[in-house]
């Protein structure tokens, strides 16, 4: 998920060079360096320091972006840890063989938690985040396919995955990149996630898999995936299409095993072939890292499969990058050791009670309707009741929060909804009880403030900025 700033652009009159505070300035040394050239000359490292702070300063505060899922916020020994090792790089399995060692051992523990009939047999892999993990697990559907179809002596043209209109846009990517027709099956009022309803008129023979999404971008909330598969099973019974499933998890397969931990959305459904999750939402781990685990081996293509040396032999690799950061897999092995299972139930716990404390407000609000409450994952998004007003609506409520500091993204849902602006907040490890009061009173304030307008808001002012 990436939120635009209006501010990113390079304006027309934007000055060519960056200014130094003279405070900083040292006799003798430039006061000014090119912004978009590569500077001709040296700068001290002090100088350059200030100079990369300063700007890195003017980016949004964290604390009050409701509108990321990625973690902001870890605690003395992470930082520790990330220090000693951000030189690991994690291609380099032979001159960093622990690194290498510790991310099997943080695949096979989710491959556990996931139910993987046999979690140290199966395969799986760090990435860099769920982007690359969904393009791995969709990559292994493909050929999957591509190989069930060769030996049946049929085409493999015209590959097609099937997915909620809803998808987070690295599904696109994915379809975009590696050719793979997309189906999205439409959202609406009576089917606000993917549910297995109407799957038979998107399946077909070149259908490679399907994307259930365990937490909604959009609103959070869990597509079945238990009944997604058992239409899949009925599909099968009357066609003899088997097809598979990967699961989506990027924020809720890291809620679902401690919040909800009798809901079946996992290998524990026979039909799941692979599940992605983002270390760096619900896993707690800083931006740079994602996973992605197989049922079993044999569910991921061997042709797929590179082999780079690690002690002497070799291990088998599955990405699309090479070199990447060591440090966020080692960040993510602490955080298993130092919560546990106990530890992260306490951890989502404690954001799932902030999302029904701010829901519970927000419904109580006249002007608002909720669309769901965040007891799935905890994230909620809320309409504008149709008939409240003319006066404005939640983009110039979203303008309004943004002057106090809150990032709360207002947006249309996807196709067939895309009438139905909504507003979402995402609750993370952070959002205190007492941060989320502060939040209620200032919506509370620009939503009075917005009421008592006696005219409508210029209908200009729309920007909904904002990416899934
Ligand atoms: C955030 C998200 C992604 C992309 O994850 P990154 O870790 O940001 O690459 C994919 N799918 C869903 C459902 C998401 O919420």
């Amino acid at each position: 998920m990436v939120t635009t700033s209006r501010r990113v652009e390079r304006h027309e009159n934007e000055p060519d060079s960056v200014g130094l505070n003279p405070l900083f300035a040292r006799p003798g040394e430039a006061t000014e360096l090119p912004k978009f050239r590569l500077p001709a000359g040296e700068s001290l490292p002090e100088t350059a320091y200030q100079i990369v702070h300063d700007e890195a300063m003017l980016d949004g505060n964290a604390r009050l972006n409701l509108a990321t899922f990625v973690g902001t916020w870890m605690d003395e020994h992470a930082q520790r840890l990330y220090l000693e090792a951000a030189d690991k790089n994690m291609i380099d399995k032979d001159e960093y063989p622990q690194t290498a060692a510790v991310e099997t051992r943080c695949w096979t523990m989710l491959a556990d938690l996931w139910h993987a009939p046999d979690p140290e047999h199966t395969i799986g892999t760090s990435t860099i985040g769920s982007s690359e993990a969904c393009m791995l697990g969709g990559l292994a559907l493909k050929r999957r396919w591509q190989h069930a179809r060769r030996a049946a002596g049929k085409s493999t043209e015209r590959p097609n995955l099937v997915m909620s209109s809803a998808v987070q846009v690295c599904w696109e990517k994915f379809c975009n990149y590696f050719d793979v027709e997309p189906r999205y099956v439409p959202i609406s009022w009576d089917h606000k996630v993917l549910d297995g309803y109407e799957l038979e008129k998107y399946v077909d023979e070149n259908t490679i898999g399907v994307v259930a999404i365990l937490g909604v971008t959009y609103t959070g909330m869990y597509e079945p995936v238990e009944k997604i598969a058992q239409a899949l099973d009925r599909i099968q019974e009357t066609t003899g299409l088997d097809v598979p499933i990967h699961v989506d998890g990027a924020s809720g397969a890291m809620i679902a095993p401690f919040l909800q931990p009798d809901l079946r959305w996992d290998f524990a459904v026979d039909r799941v072939a692979s599940i992605s999750t983002s270390g760096h939402k619900y896993g707690l781990v800083y931006p740079g890292v994602g996973w992605v685990v197989w049922r079993s081996a044999d569910a991921l293509p061997d042709d797929l499969v590179f082999k780079v040396s690690y002690l002497g032999g070799e291990m088998p690799t599955f990405a699309l990058n090479f070199s990447r950061p060591g440090a966020q897999v080692l960040l993510q092995y602490y955080m298993f050791l130092r919560l546990g299972i106990e530890g992260y139930t306490r951890v989502q716990g404690a954001s799932r009670d902030v999302a029904l404390y701010l829901s519970g407000e927000i419904a109580k609000m006249p002007a608002f309707e909720l669309w769901n409450d965040g007891s799935d994952i905890p994230v909620f998004a809320w309409r504008l009741k149709p008939d409240h007003t003319k006066n404005w609506n939640l983009y110039h409520l979203s303008d309004r929060l943004r002057m106090k500091g809150w990032l709360v993204p207002a947006y249309p849902m996807p196709a067939d909804l895309p009438d139905v602006t909504v507003q979402r907040v995402v609750v993370r490890n952070g959002l205190s009880h007492d941060l989320a009061s502060a939040f209620l009173a200032d919506l509370r304030e620009e939503v009075a403030y917005l009421d008592a307008l006696t005219g409508p808001m210029p209908a200009e002012a729309h920007h909904p900025g904002f990416h899934h």
